[in-house]
């Protein structure tokens, strides 16, 4: 097995990073986030002669879940995540699909819900889950302790934090998300999120206005 790797593809008029971390020597991964624009996600996937086993889902809004039900059709693999407090969400995207004028989205239906302190992996990559309300009640952060290394969704952004304004949106429960179980993990630890760049947990702690 080799070194962990991410790409990612920018989906729906969003900009969302939906990543593919993928394994550097047998080009085996999963597609965290496939929101839309799926044949760019397939597309990227062939040239890169990457096999995608299963796909993960941050949480139920649009911009991440609005094509994972396409992805999983096209090729034939399990969507995996959020947590079921997210259920409400899933089963609405059609319904948010037509008040964006997003084209082409179907309500998720997860094969498996995830909860705090599972394991997901692939290949030897194994990423623990944490749940971290706060954008969304069912939102979770895939954390993989070998390579310090975490995909936080909309958790947290490089100089910001996620909106709390939406539907099951709640700011004191993502500050103490992001406070009592992001930040722990340690300084070190990089983080790609759903939105923009990324960064580590450490330059956040100290410079993010949202958490000083
Ligand atoms: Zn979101
Ligand atoms: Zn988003």
């Amino acid at each position: 097995m080799g070194q962990l790797n991410a790409g990612i593809v920018p989906v729906t008029p969003f900009q969302q990073n939906c990543t593919i971390l993928f394994d550097m020597d047998d080009k085996t991964g999963v597609v965290v986030d496939p929101g839309g624009d799926v044949d760019k996600i397939l597309s990227v996937l062939k040239d890169n002669a990457i096999t995608a086993g299963a796909i993960w889902i941050t949480h139920g809004h649009i911009d991440h879940a609005g094509g994972a039900m396409e992805l999983k059709d096209a090729l034939g693999i399990d969507i995996i995540g959020p947590h079921e407090a997210d259920k409400m969400l899933l089963d609405n995207l059609e319904n948010q699909g037509r008040r964006y004028g997003i084209a082409g989205v179907r309500n998720c239906v997860p094969d498996r819900f995830l909860a705090e302190g599972e394991t997901v992996s692939f290949g030897n990559h194994q990423f623990e889950v944490l749940h971290c309300p706060g954008h969304a009640p069912g939102h979770v952060v895939y954390y993989n302790r070998a390579a310090k290394f975490a995909h936080v969704g909309d958790v947290l952004f490089r100089g910001s934090i996620g909106r709390t304004d939406l539907p099951g949106g709640d700011h004191a429960a993502l500050i103490a998300s992001i406070k009592g179980k992001l930040l722990p993990l340690g300084d070190d630890i990089g983080f790609i999120c759903g939105h923009g760049p990324g960064s580590r947990f450490g330059d956040e702690r100290r410079t993010n206005p949202f958490l000083t």
